[in-house]
């Protein structure tokens, strides 16, 4: 998609993510002239596919929430009137939890995963159905949500419960640092969707092509090297080539250490501010991808698989014991993979800094980093065998990311999943601002790095949020 780029917009967006498509489609559609830049070849950040030797394979998402009739995300759609250019499925069961000597099946018949779970650990029966009522609760009534989330999910599960092995089960389900992710209670919601076809890109996709037939401009292959300031005021960005290009408003979708340490400068901050950049970003994750010739129909669905070698070693990144996620995502659109094959993701994660940021030097990849990335592919692969039998044998392509290549493809700081780390202190100073706009006059920020935080849909509610803020700004203003 060749762009021509005109010297001057009323809104300029850094990045083609879902945060930088949803905001730019609401402010094309209101008739605002738009340009977004997007450094990668394809529209989506995170929500992206790519293709090998006939497979389709998901870059990142695992499912999408918020997208039922009437939920926050349909409504989205309906306001951008694309709710039926694009369907999702509702796949259910959701989790499969296997263990050594457990099995359990998480799906929106939660009264099974009680009984199974009672069954498992008999003298914990009480809190076992306290905990599931009260996700479920927390899970019907958003505002209920929004309290809870100041309590990590450790501080909500670990004095319900005395049996260590129950709580490890549920901390793979609800990572214990966490702000209360409830996983329980969503799945009680049924609220786990997925694109029918073509994965999450599909969504991307239906965003740009939206974006574009409402007259916005999208430049793929596009680095935005620089905002320019004036005064401390946004006027516009320059692109890697050198060019100017002015506009009333400047919207970041990138990373927010390198959209205000790179391309805005220390010298337009405060210190508070820069010290704030420093905070632990969310961690990232190491993804193998395979084509396979085994039809995996039969035994799964397009449920997530965790498969827990050891529940004393949950957190450890040696990749032969640690955890891994499998997902066969074939099984939820037969288009992925050939006739009688599948498409196997298993994620494990193994973080940035492992073996010094996985034996590159100064950030180069080299020979040493491709011979690490494959050993530890190798390795999760032979684990993934408890699960397929004999997966190692029936590999046709094989695709591995590490917490790196999430980053060289859409630069978040070490390949983080959903910006800054979900910890309480970091969700409730998100949630202190409310707001899309920066320290800068006329610069905004959408997507997981600003207001609500992570997650493909939660980006799309600070799209819609920043595009809402600077129409109204313009009215103001009469621009
Ligand atoms: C492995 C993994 C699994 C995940 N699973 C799920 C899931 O199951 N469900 C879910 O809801 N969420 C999931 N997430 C999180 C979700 O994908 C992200 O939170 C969300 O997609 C982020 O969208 P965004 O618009 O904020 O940014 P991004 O997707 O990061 O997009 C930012 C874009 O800006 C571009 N950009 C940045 N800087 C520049 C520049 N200077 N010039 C030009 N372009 C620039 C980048 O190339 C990128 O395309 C997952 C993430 C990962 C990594």
């Amino acid at each position: 998609m060749e762009q021509e780029i005109k010297k001057e917009y009323d809104v300029i967006i850094i990045g083609a993510g879902i945060g930088g498509l949803t905001c730019g489609s609401y402010l094309a559609k209101a008739g605002k002239k738009v340009l977004i830049c997007e450094q990668h070849s394809k529209p989506g950040g995170y929500c992206t596919s790519f293709k090998r030797d006939g497979f389709t394979f998901e870059a990142s998402i695992h499912w999408l929430s918020g997208l039922g009739k009437g939920e926050f995300i349909y409504k989205i759609l309906e306001e951008l009137e694309i709710q039926d250019k694009i369907e999702f499925i509702r796949f259910d069961p959701v989790y499969r939890l296997i263990g050594r000597d457990f099995e359990l099946i998480l799906s929106s018949d939660l009264a099974k995963f009680e009984e199974d779970l009672v069954n498992m650990f008999p003298a914990e029966r009480e809190h076992i159905h306290k905990f599931i009522s009260k996700c479920v609760n927390i899970a019907k009534h958003p505002l209920k949500m929004l309290r809870y989330l100041k309590k990590t999910n450790e501080e909500i599960i670990a004095p319900l419960f005395r049996d260590q092995k129950l709580k490890k089960i549920l901390y793979r389900l609800m990572p214990p640092n966490y702000s209360l992710s409830n996983q329980i209670g969503m799945v009680s919601k049924g609220d786990y969707r997925y694109p029918k076809k073509g994965t999450s890109q599909a969504l991307s996709n239906l965003l740009a092509e939206t974006y574009q037939a409402n007259g916005g401009d999208l430049s793929l292959n596009m680095v935005v090297n620089k905002i320019l300031i004036e005064n401390g005021v946004a006027r516009g960005v320059e692109l890697a080539n050198g060019e100017q290009i002015k506009a009333s408003y400047v919207i970041s979708n990138g990373d927010a250490r390198l959209t205000f340490l790179k391309l805005v400068g220390k010298e337009w901050l405060d210190e508070e501010f820069v010290k704030e950049l420093k905070r632990e970003v969310c961690a990232s994750l190491f993804l193998v991808s395979l084509g396979v010739n085994m039809d995996l129909k039969e035994k799964f669905g397009g449920e997530m698989i965790h498969y827990i070698p050891d529940l004393d070693e949950l957190e450890t990144s040696d990749p032969s014991k640690c955890p891994i996620e499998i997902i066969i995502y074939s099984n939820r659109d037969l288009s992925l993979a050939p006739p009688g094959k599948s498409t196997v993701a298993i994620a494990a994660g193994i973080p940035y800094d492992y073996m010094n940021n996985w034996n590159t030097e100064n950030g180069e990849r080299g020979e040493a980093y491709r011979k690490l990335k494959e050993e530890v592919a190798d390795q999760l692969i032979k684990t993934a065998g408890n699960v397929i039998p004999r997966l190692s044998e029936h590999i046709a392509c094989k695709d591995i990311a590490t917490p790196l290549t999430y980053e060289r493809y859409t630069l978040n700081s070490k390949g983080s999943m959903m910006g800054w780390d979900p910890t309480p202190e970091n969700m409730s100073k998100m949630f202190k601002t409310r707001k899309q706009d920066t320290p800068i006059k006329n610069l905004y920020q959408v997507g997981h790095w600003t207001f609500p935080g992570g997650g493909a849909p939660t980006v799309m509610i600070s799209g819609k949020n920043c595009a809402k803020q600077i129409l109204k700004r313009s009215k103001k203003e009469g621009r």
